[in-house]
């Protein structure tokens, strides 16, 4: 690939709220090689420039927490019946609508088809964004995933049960023959639609899926093989626990009193609060469910105002399956359910680039405008800290130099 030269009106690095204007950046070999203001440095030989006039330049986002599931979950059958083939085709086309929404890394917090689908993008057999992946879920058999209306010889199908320190370990030797980046294990357990356990509407009455010392296996296990442990955890005591076990992300994490938020804070530990997903959902579900979700959606408020006042580090994630609800494409939208829940501007664009790119592992490779990262690249129509609803409105998409979408016409 000859050089290409962007410019634009300016640029938001995602690097000490730097931002450059007039901005031009170079990219070479699919990485930034600089950028500046216009002008300040000839162009390399040969390359081409593409004028993006007013646009904004903004880092590729992250969706730190999403499942590539190729489902439909308007079709019940559909996780027992549909062959995983056309389950893979069709995230294919939900890696290519990420594209679309500006989404250049995600991470698959759970799921069979993960594993395969990063490795198809890392070859460049498939278009699509960075993806770290889990492989399939971990948790116990009554756990955070275990569907207790199903026959339970159809959930032990799907591999992802585990009870006692021995059998957790066997499960994350599975995972690193799947391919997994790092482990998803289930903390807490309670499910809006619960028939059997209808109190999981309480985020604060939720129960630990598995004993400290099975948690503690898991760990020692996913560490030991270098693989980082995410934990589904909601309330409180899921959340210490998770702490205790030296876990590395928290998932959801709400309803965390003021000393646990401390805690994570000091320990460096991530929280991926999950905004997107509750929201659509409340908005969408039968009226006795979207109650339990709109009391979830209370508690993370809080929660998030809690964490922000210790400075726990947050990275954006939607918690996205797919169709109909959630179709993977608009996850930029969490920047927006961040603000929304207080959190200023600057600080959710961070943690939809920069903050969420180091908290999937990729900080080294993606999320800012910097020389040496990879050229992940969106251009916007303004702003996006005076109107952080243009996250959702990308005009320009570059993924690792390579324009996906979005160039002007020439003349
Ligand atoms: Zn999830």
């Amino acid at each position: 690939m000859p050089p290409t030269i962007l410019r634009a009106a300016a640029a938001w690095t995602a690097r000490d709220g730097a931002v450059v204007a007039p901005a031009e950046l170079h990219v070479e070999d699919r990485r930034i090689a600089w950028i500046g203001r216009q002008g300040e440095r000839p162009a390399p030989e040969g390359a081409a420039v593409i004028d993006l006039g007013g646009l904004w330049l903004v880092p590729g986002f992250v969706d730190a927490h999403l499942h590539l599931w190729g489902l439909d979950h308007a079709e019940p059958s559909a996780l027992w019946n549909w062959p995983m083939a056309y389950r893979t085709a069709r995230a294919a086309a939900e890696l290519r609508a990420l594209l679309d929404g500006g989404i250049t890394a995600v991470r698959c917090c759970g799921g069979p088809l993960g594993p395969s689908l990063a490795r198809a993008v890392r070859e460049g057999a498939l278009p699509g964004p960075h993806i770290v992946a889990a492989g399939d879920f971990v948790c116990s058999r009554a756990g955070t995933w275990d569907q207790a209306l199903w026959p339970l010889e159809w959930v032990e199908r799907l591999g992802i049960l585990a009870d006692g320190p021995e059998e957790i370990r066997r499960r994350v030797r599975e995972r690193l023959r799947q391919g997994a980046d790092f482990l998803k294990v289930g903390g807490s357990v309670g499910e809006h639609s619960d028939a059997l356990r209808p109190w999981g509407n309480d985020p604060a009455r939720l129960r630990l899926a598995w004993s400290d010392e099975e948690l503690r296996a898991a760990v020692e296990e996913a560490h030991r093989n270098h693989l980082p442990v995410a934990t589904h955890a909601i309330g409180e005591e899921a959340v210490r626990q998770a702490l205790d076990a030296g876990v590395d992300s928290i998932e959801h994490g709400h309803g965390i009193g003021e000393e646990t938020a401390r805690r994570m804070a000091d320990l460096g530990t991530w929280l991926v609060p999950t905004l997107s997903l509750p929201a659509l959902r409340a908005a969408g579900a039968p009226p006795a469910i979207a109650m339990g979700w709109r009391r979830h959606r209370e508690v993370q408020r809080r929660s998030i105002e809690v964490a922000l006042r210790h400075g726990v580090r947050i990275a954006a994630g939607t918690d996205f399956v797919g169709p109909p609800i959630t179709p993977l494409g608009p996850d930029a939208m969490e920047m927006e359910w961040l603000v929304e829940a207080g959190m200023p501007a600057e600080q959710a664009l961070l943690a939809g680039t920069a903050h969420g790119a180091a908290a999937i592992g990729l900080g080294a490779r993606t999320g800012a405008l910097a020389a040496g990262l990879e050229a992940d690249i969106l251009g916007l129509p303004g702003d996006p800290r005076r109107d952080i609803s243009l996250v959702r409105r990308v005009a320009f998409v570059m993924r690792g130099g390579a324009v996906w979408r979005g160039v002007p016409a020439a003349g």
